[in-house]
């Protein structure tokens, strides 16, 4: 079977676009309005022509780039819709919306024809609905759209309108959903990444993402997308649950923040905000176990408790902090380890830095504090001294060895009169362990 001229011509007159192919699915005729509704087949079908290469040229036109990968199963999709349409349905194509009929011809061919639609305006969709679908999107709860190929809107439910809070008679139906977001934020959106969120829902079929609308709001879209270049949107309010997933998080955070603090707390002395003796012997277990040359230096005050018996405690307590503070200056640059290891007792650690370095920070420390102006905590402080232990040794080394071998040069330091360096080797058993 083939139509006639005279029939095709006729149709022509109709506005109807009209082609027909044979059993084997080759083309055998077409009329001028189906070239002008689909112009990328002017000069480019033929007669014998397979209707799988006139649906590659039709997606080669339509598909977006980042589609064109798939564009071999839209063909063999649209093939098999060929051979098994029953019902009219519409699409989009080159600003028009048509509406695509398949008639079986007695010898197991088929004929296709094509009649253009108006789009319809968004009351006149609400009134009327042109097709059963469009209907159907009444009754879905969530908010439910359809664009076309060219990512603008072809019918939206009254829920999309309540979510996106558009007023009644906002047109849609011709808008992007870029544009309506927009429009929700007054033209004034979030910097975040929702643009490329929706460009990436429209790429990918049925992957929800997430949008966020002005007052705090969330939404949560999924894109299906036909073989026609429609895609159907789904927006459901996700504004509860994103709500109580920020407040976990940032419950989680208060809860992160307080850990760190009571964690800092638990490591820092109360009266001279150095280490505490808990995290000096950490952090002497740490570096002991390094290939590294490490030195240990011990501070006692000297006749610290003649200086609380005679001034009281908040004197003898100011004497701590002061003494902290000329400690903690002193080893500042060598970026060490400064505790307060006992009552009125500091430990520094040094690692990674030749013992001359300790040995110089200990004299240096001793010259700070002979000049602190003690008078200033009362009348008649004088000269406040330390006695210094120090005992450095080639890592990895045992640790208590290593902390037993600096108090052993501390007490020397005492009993050789106080006011003075000691320094002790370790012994050789501990000076170095296996490693
Ligand atoms: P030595 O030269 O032998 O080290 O004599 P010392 O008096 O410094 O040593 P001793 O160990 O006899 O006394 C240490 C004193 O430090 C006893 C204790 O009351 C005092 N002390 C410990 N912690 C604190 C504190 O936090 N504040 C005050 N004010 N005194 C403290
Ligand atoms: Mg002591
Ligand atoms: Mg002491």
């Amino acid at each position: 079977m083939k139509l006639s001229r005279y029939l095709l011509d006729s149709l022509d007159a109709l506005g109807i676009g009209a082609c027909e192919y044979d059993a084997q699915m080759r083309t055998l005729c077409w009329n001028r309005t189906f070239l002008q509704f689909f112009p990328e087949d002017d000069g480019e079908i033929y007669v014998g022509e397979p209707y799988a290469d006139n649906l590659l040229r039709f997606y080669r036109h339509r598909l977006p780039p980042e589609d064109m990968p798939e564009i071999a199963r839209h063909v063999a999709e649209g093939v098999a819709r060929h051979e098994n349409q029953t019902q009219p349905f519409e699409f989009i194509h080159n600003g028009r919306k048509l509406r695509a009929f398949s008639l079986p011809s007695p010898d197991g061919g088929r004929v296709r024809l094509w009649q253009r639609q108006e789009f319809e305006s968004d009351a006149d969709a609400a009134a009327e609905p042109a097709l059963p679908v469009m209907d159907a999107l009444r009754f879905i709860p969530d908010g439910a759209t359809i664009l076309d190929a060219k990512e603008r809107v072809i019918a939206a439910n009254n829920a999309f309108r309540r979510l996106y809070d558009l007023p009644s008679g906002t047109p849609v139906v011709g808008r992007t959903l870029d544009e309506i977001i927009s429009w929700c934020w007054r033209g004034a959106p979030p910097a975040g990444a929702w643009r490329a969120a929706i460009s990436n829902g429209l790429r990918y079929d049925g992957v929800p993402f997430e949008i966020e609308l002005p007052g705090q709001r969330w939404l949560r879209l999924i894109a299906r997308h036909s073989t026609g270049g429609l895609s159907f949107f789904t927006h459901a309010d996700i504004t509860l649950a994103k709500r109580q997933q920020i407040e976990l998080l940032e419950a989680q955070e208060a809860l992160r923040r307080a850990n760190a603090a009571l964690a800092e707390l638990a490591e820092t002395d109360g009266l001279t905000g150095l280490a505490n003796r808990r995290r000096f012997v950490a952090g002497l277990a740490e570096e002991a176990a390094r290939r590294q040359p490490l030195t240990l230096m011990m501070i006692d005050v000297d006749h610290f408790k003649t200086i609380n018996d005679r001034f009281g405690h908040l004197v003898g307590d100011g004497c701590l902090k002061t003494i902290a503070d000329v400690v903690a200056a002193q080893a500042a640059p060598a970026s060490a380890l400064v505790a307060r290891i006992g009552g009125e007792e500091f430990g520094i650690l040094l690692a990674g830095v030749q013992v001359g370095v300790a040995d110089e920070m200990a004299a240096a420390i001793r010259r700070a504090l002979a000049l602190v102006p003690w008078r200033t905590l009362h009348a008649d402080l004088t000269g406040v001294t330390v006695s210094i232990g120090i005992c450095a040794a080639e890592g990895p080394v045992d640790d208590t060895g290593l902390y037993a071998s600096a108090d052993a040069a501390l007490y020397a330091a005492k009993r050789n009169g106080r006011d003075r360096i000691e320094r002790a080797d370790p012994p050789p058993a501990i000076r170095r362990i296996a490693g």
